[in-house]
């Protein structure tokens, strides 16, 4: 074994080639590897409202909100000053056992602006942490009641909630989750909304939401057993922004109900006004049982996420004396919860949900542009966010060939012309921050268009 040259607390020497390092010592998540060392890596040195500059000090429009999760731009005033001033106080200390007071004024203001009747917030640093988090307090709720045998959990065909073994046990991606079958416990799952390739074979709305039936169809037959049916409100973002019919989430929700079984909102990719109210359940009046939101909760700029829960899930754990043994180092961290008040106010301050609204408008015009072109399959939107499916023959949807990485192609091709964004297969994902300009939604349909029609085809 070579040894290799260090300086000073272990550190390599000084190397301008920051290339070089990233190639030999990272492994980036969601990459294939193999791949990524035969390109070059874009290297983000900074960044200014929705532009990242690298670092050759060439920019990039922020295409996907940095994966879905920056509001207001990046270096916003008011979130950078928020961090800093809670820096001059202290930068961690221990929710195990203590408290902060941007975390517990966090959790009242998170409280009074969600859905429902979720009054309890357990914080965490990851969505996948905060759905995990939410399936324990599901089985642990009833089997403090004396129903241990409702361990079974249902969610989306295509859902995505996140990583960790548990999440991923609800998860229905086959890209990602099949190397971990044999790791993780069983679910069950129903049809997902998604209308251009109909799972059932049937037409919105002449279906009556058939799909969301396959729900009652499971609840009948297993119900008591089932602790909770997990779902992503409106939009199914990683299975290619799904986005379902009005009226879906709704039915869903009653499914569950009538059921007795707990209702899971994921809101990790949908809370904070991205699909144009500030939780998407509110959209279809529905009151989860728990919830988790992430990404966006600290307007993109540190990792927190959140476990809301209702007053009487809280306490089945509390009337019976059982402590919920889970949490994490970083719990509650005062610098996320600082940042994300600040991304609260900002809120209110800005009007962000008004224009986020006024900018989705500005979306749906601009991407009509692309219709024209023939690979576009279908453009679907919700609020901000949107997927722009590919297909070989519009005619008869037939997908490319996925040997062809069509949809890596069109964002490799992308990004030489000053655009960031990530495919889901050939689902081109656009996903504006919520703060995002006219003019860059314009710029960034500019490049699509120019993109898809070279790799694609016109
Ligand atoms: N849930 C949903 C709906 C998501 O879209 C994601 C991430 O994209 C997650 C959970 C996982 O969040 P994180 O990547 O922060 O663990």
């Amino acid at each position: 074994m070579t040894m290799k040259p260090r300086g000073p607390c272990g550190r390599l020497p000084v190397v301008d080639d920051l290339a070089a390092l990233d190639h030999r010592h990272v492994w980036h998540p969601f990459t294939d590897m193999a791949a990524w060392v035969d390109d070059e890596p874009l290297i983000i040195d900074r960044a200014e409202g929705c532009w990242l500059y690298d670092s050759h000090g060439r920019r990039y429009l922020d295409g996907n909100a940095s994966l879905w999760v920056n509001v207001h731009g990046h270096r916003r005033a008011e979130l950078d000053d928020a961090i800093r001033t809670q820096l001059d106080r202290v930068a961690h200390t221990t929710f195990l056992g203590l408290s902060n007071p941007p975390a517990i004024e966090l959790a009242a203001r998170l409280t009074a602006l969600a859905p429902g009747e979720l009054d309890r917030v357990f914080f965490s640093e990851s969505g996948a942490s905060a759905v995990e988090v939410a399936l324990k307090m599901a089985y642990a709720y009833h089997l403090f009641r004396g129903e241990g045998h409702r361990s079974l959990f249902v969610s989306m065909d295509g859902a995505y909630h996140g990583d960790t073994v548990g999440s991923v046990s609800v998860g229905r991606v086959d890209v990602f989750h099949d190397t971990y079958r044999p790791l993780l416990f069983p679910t069950r799952g129903f049809a997902q909304p998604y209308c251009y390739r109909c799972p059932l074979g049937l037409t919105y709305p002449v279906c009556d939401l058939a799909c969301a039936d396959t729900l009652d169809d499971i609840l009948a037959r297993d119900g008591d057993r089932v602790a909770a049916v997990v779902v992503e409100p409106l939009v199914q973002g990683a299975a290619g922004i799904i986005t379902a019919p009005d009226g879906h989430l709704r039915r869903v929700a009653e499914i569950a109900r009538r059921h007795g079984v707990l209702l899971v909102a994921d809101e990790v990719a949908t809370g904070f006004g991205r699909t144009g109210t500030l939780f998407a359940c509110e959209a279809e009046g529905v009151a989860p049982d728990l919830m988790a939101v992430g990404k966006s909760l600290t307007g993109g700029y540190l990792p927190m996420s959140a476990t809301l829960a209702t007053d009487e899930i809280f306490e089945a754990f509390t009337a019976g004396g059982h402590t919920f043994f889970h949490g994490h180092s970083y719990s509650g961290n005062p610098l996320a919860a600082a940042v994300a008040l600040a991304n609260l106010d900002l809120f209110e301050a800005d009007a962000t949900l008004t224009n986020a609204r006024l900018l989705a408008n500005v979306l749906a015009t601009e991407t009509a542009r692309l219709t024209p072109l023939r690979p576009v399959g279908e453009i679907r939107q919700r609020g901000l966010m949107c997927g722009i499916e590919l297909v070989e023959d519009r005619d008869t949807r037939r997908p490319f060939p996925a040997a062809a990485r069509i949809g890596a192609r069109v964002c490799r091709a992308a990004r030489e012309q000053g655009l960031v964004i990530r495919p889901l297969g050939d689902t081109i994902v656009v996903m504006p921050a919520l703060a995002m300009q006219p003019d860059d939604v314009r710029f960034l349909v500019d490049v699509l268009i120019k993109c898809i029609s070279e790799i694609a085809g016109p």
